[in-house]
């Protein structure tokens, strides 16, 4: 079950109508003492203070008090997943254009949904746009973005032709860094919803990051970079190989990169890895 993350900026009263407005429960505690709020999940800070430090000052005389005080909510320490993203490609395209379902949306200049023939065999998937691509729109267009072309070229496959190509958040990381965990979740529905409508015979993951997140896994690239996977409830085989930034600053893993792409090209011919 994938979970939402909020923005911590997210103004709490707007966060609970919203929970409520999905008809998701928000819990309210009577006793701020009883309140259990897990401390990695960001919280508005009237909330943490709350939570984490039940006040010791005495409380103030009746007519300190102002009119009016809401009791204290906790924030829900994670919910179910309650978005659908639109089902067809436009509705699909325009939720993204617009979206603010994380914090990457006030950093971004353009979101990137993706690029590809919209029933294309292979879909390959990146970690998340990088400087160029915030700029243009579109997912590797930078210069790791003209080797990935080369690679794909290679193996007989263009996003002009027959290879669709995404990124598992479609806003940009500030700095390049790596998305994080709410981030990610938050933005799988999106993703979620392509592979849907594209039902690709085979996902390519590219670099750690992109494969750890889609996988949902901690394990080393080492490890995944065997074996065929498998994604979602449709269980998409999925295999794992090199970003081509990673092979733009180690030119020496070239060989093995050529290595898995043959397996990508054999499978797609023969379904067999
Ligand atoms: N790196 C990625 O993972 N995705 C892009 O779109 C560009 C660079
Ligand atoms: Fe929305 Fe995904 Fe962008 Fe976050 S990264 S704002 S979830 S499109």
């Amino acid at each position: 079950m994938s979970l939402i993350g909020y923005s911590t900026s997210m103004d709490s009263t707007r966060r609970i109508r919203l929970l409520q407005a999905l008809e998701i429960d928000v819990f309210r505690p009577r006793h701020a003492e009883t309140v259990r709020v897990d401390l990695d999940e960001p919280a508005p800070a009237r909330i943490e203070m709350t939570a984490r430090r039940p006040d010791p000052v005495p409380a103030p005389t009746p007519a300190a008090q102002p009119e009016f005080r809401p009791a204290p909510v906790a924030a829900p320490v994670a919910v179910a997943e309650a978005y659908v993203a639109p089902n067809d490609w436009s509705g699909l395209a325009a939720a993204v254009a617009g979206c603010e379902r994380c914090k990457l949306c006030k950093t971004r200049t353009k979101t990137v949904f993706g690029v590809g023939p919209q029933s294309a065999p292979l879909l390959v998937v990146g970690e998340g746009p990088g400087a160029d691509e915030d700029a243009q729109g579109e997912p590797f267009v930078g210069r790791a973005g003209k080797l990935l072309d080369e690679m794909l070229r290679s193996i007989g496959r263009s996003r002009a032709d027959n290879t669709y190509i995404a990124n598992v958040v479609k806003c940009r990381p500030p700095g390049n860094r790596d998305p994080e965990a709410d981030e990610v979740a938050a933005c799988r529905p999106y993703l979620d919803r392509q592979i849907e409508l594209i039902r690709p015979k085979l996902i390519v993951a590219l670099g750690r990051i992109a494969a750890q997140r889609l996988l949902s896994t901690d394990a080393p690239l080492s490890k995944l970079r065997g074996p065929v996977h498998e994604y979602g409830l449709t269980r998409t085989p999925v295999m794992i190989t090199y970003h081509p930034a990673y092979l733009l600053r180690s030119p020496g893993e070239k060989a093995k990169s050529w290595a898995d792409l043959k397996r990508v090209h054999r499978f797609l011919a023969t379904g067999e890895a």
